[in-house]
Order: C-alpha cells, then structure tokens, then sequence
C-alpha cells in the first residue's frame, strides 16, 4: 500500500515555519545554521548582534555531534540505542539507559499520567503494525485480530523506571518503546542549552517543526513562527506567532499519512483503541517553557481530539491552539492559557 508520508528528498516535513524571520531582514544579517538528523531537518537561526563573532561551521560541528548522541540513544531506528535495546529485552529485565534517555522516559511516563494514557510510548508495536515505524512495511489494513493482540501489550505502566542507575524494565518481552513523539522535543531543549552554553542568547531553534525562541530577532523584535494551514496538497501559513522564550509543537494529521478508501489513517496511534485517530482536529501547537513537554502534550491532545483536548487543556493551563476541520473548512480554537498569544502585531 502507498504510503502518503510527504518526504522531501529524505525528511519528513515539518508543520511550522521558522523562514518568516527572513522576510523583515533585520539590521545585521541572521545567521543560520541547518542540518538533518532523526529523519528530518534542523534549522537553527542567530541573531548575532550583541554577541561576539560566531564560527558558524565550528558551532555545526558541536550541534551535530550534539544531535548525533541523542539520535544514537533515542532513535527506533537504530539498533544500538537504549530505545531499541529496551525493546529488545525480556521480561522483568533491568536495561541501562542513558541520563537523558531517563529524562525523557521520566517525562514521557508523567505526560502519560496526566493524559490518562492517550500519550504513550508502548505503542511502538502499532506504529510498526500501522507502517509508520522503521520497517514502512504496511501492506493492508491490519487486522482486527492483530491490532487486539497488540493492543494486550500497551500500557505505559507496564515500564518500570529506576533513576539511579537510569535502568528500564518491562513486564512483557514484546513491549517495544517508541520516543519519537517527545525525543525531538528533547533535543530541541539540549540544543537550545547547547547555545546558551556557548555564550549566545538571542536565537531560534526548529527540529522537524519542533521548536524553541531565545531573546529577540533583533533588538526588542520577538521571533516570527508561522503555524501551517492543515492541508497535505499545500503549505500556506494559517497563524503568525510572536515568541520569545518559550518552546512550541505542534501535531497534526496531514503530512505523514495514508489514505484507503477515501479514510485518513494517521500516525498519531489511540492507545485506547490501537486505530489512528479519528476525529474533526487537524492540528494542535501547544506552548510550554519544556520543548520535551510541548512536543508530547501535542501529540497527547491529538489523541484527545478536539473537545477532550481542550478541556485537558484548560485544566491544565496550558496554551494551546487548535485547528478543527468542520465542512471544507479549519476552525480556530484557544486555551484561555493561549490569549496572550493571539497578539498578531510584531512588537516595534
Ligand atoms: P509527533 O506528533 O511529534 O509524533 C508522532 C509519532 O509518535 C508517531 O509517528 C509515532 O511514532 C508516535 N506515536 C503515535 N501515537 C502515539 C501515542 N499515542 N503516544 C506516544 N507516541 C505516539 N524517522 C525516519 O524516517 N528516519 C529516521 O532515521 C528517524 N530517526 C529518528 C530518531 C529519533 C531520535 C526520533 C525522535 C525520531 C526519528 N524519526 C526518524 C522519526 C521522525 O523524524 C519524527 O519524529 C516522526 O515522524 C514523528 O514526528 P512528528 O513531529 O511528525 O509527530
């Protein structure tokens, strides 16, 4: 079966947009910094004015090597990471991870508390069933039978983590962990901490449309992020934001998908059912200080779906901004934690 994963040449695109800061150029020049890793691209933008002189290609190399070890831990597509070695192991088995594998299973487990189980990284199993795992290997609609014996091994209280040594263990052998709703996240923050470790402040960092603000574009000028209309045959810009500070994820369900029959089947996997989602949101952006926790509430809300969300939301105060499809049309929907967001004007 096709798979309408829209890829570039090899990364999946991103839902944000970061190039908005190169429309209103700035008195002294950004300077950017870009790459690929985890199946997608990065994008990392510095506003150089207050700082001293940058060695661009020096501070890749540190930002690469940076991405490469959480991609070395974190990916399920690497043999060697702790993600597939937790995988791999049997029952009742201590497996040691990493410090930062243990943050973000921390984190990854908390989000799962607080959402009731609609973030859950035991779903690894029907990522791959549903061919948006490593393997791409979706041949038909699984089956019923299948999709039910799988779901018997989805339960994030199933993992047992222990912090000191950072070790994993599961109850079942076949449970396999998939971080890849939350690990962008993670390594968006590292490489925000990464900077400011370098001595700069004013900056914006985008992996796979994850991302984080500094400081300014220049002077007191925020930095501009565009939210992408939710539509897979076209990228437009729905939403202009104005951040500084903060971290910002969005989920949706058109651009790594397919289609059967005229239905979408997404990869955002309801732990609760095993089937992609299916409901009326498009995409959630969530604002946090965390890009680790941005990037999984968004992928938790999308679980959710639209009215669930938002109580969630709201409950928990946090900013979120909703998409929601009704007719041939995207309706815009807030958190009260949102409304300071919704200043469209770029700050003078
Ligand atoms: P998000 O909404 O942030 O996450 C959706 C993903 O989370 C799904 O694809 C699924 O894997 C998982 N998921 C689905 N449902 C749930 C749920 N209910 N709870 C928790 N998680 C869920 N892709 C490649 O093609 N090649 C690579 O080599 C590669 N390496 C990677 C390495 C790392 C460390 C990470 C983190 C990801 C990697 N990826 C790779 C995956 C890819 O780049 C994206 O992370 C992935 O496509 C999802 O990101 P997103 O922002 O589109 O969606």
């Amino acid at each position: 079966m096709k798979k309408f994963i829209f890829l570039g040449v090899a990364v999946v695109l991103a839902v944000t947009v970061i190039y908005l800061n190169n429309q209103s150029p700035t008195s002294t020049p950004l300077i950017s910094i870009a790459g690929t890793t985890m199946g997608t691209s990065y994008h990392i933008k510095l506003a150089a004015g207050s700082e001293a002189k940058i060695d661009s290609a020096a501070l890749k190399a540190k930002i690469d090597a940076r991405l490469g070890v959480i991609d070395a831990e974190m990916s399920t597509y690497k043999e060697q990471s702790d993600v597939s070695q937790v995988s791999r192991a049997a029952a009742d088995a201590w497996v040691p991870v990493a410090d930062e594998t243990m943050t973000v299973l921390t984190t990854a487990q908390e989000i799962s508390r607080i959402s009731d189980g609609a973030f859950d990284i035991t779903v690894g199993q029907l990522v791959n069933l549903w061919g948006f795992g490593p393997t791409l290997n979706l041949e038909d609609i699984p089956a019923q039978d299948k999709i039910k014996q799988l779901l018997s091994i989805v339960g994030y209280q199933k993992l047992e983590l222990q912090a000191h040594p950072p070790q994993v263990k599961k109850s079942d052998a076949h449970i396999t962990i998939d971080l890849s709703a939350i690990a962008k996240g993670y390594a968006v923050d590292a490489v925000a901490k990464l900077l400011l470790e370098e001595q700069l402040s004013n900056f914006l960092v985008e992996i796979g449309g994850e991302i984080i603000t500094h400081g300014y574009k220049e002077h007191d000028k925020p930095w501009v992020i565009g939210i992408e209309s939710p539509q897979a045959n076209q990228r437009s810009i729905r939403k202009r934001l104005y951040l500084q500070d903060v971290a910002m994820a969005t989920s949706g369900d058109y651009r790594n998908y397919f289609e059967r029959d005229g239905v979408r089947y997404s990869h955002t996997i309801d732990p609760a059912t095993g089937y992609p989602i299916k409901h009326t949101l498009a995409s959630v952006t969530v604002i946090e200080d965390s890009c680790m926790r941005a990037d999984a509430l968004a992928t938790a809300i999308m679980v959710m779906g639209p009215d669930k969300g938002m109580a969630f939301a709201n409950r928990h105060q946090l900013a979120i901004f909703m998409l929601v499809k009704q007719n041939d049309k995207f309706i815009e929907k807030y958190s009260n934690a949102f409304t300071p967001y919704l200043n469209t004007k770029e700050v003078k």
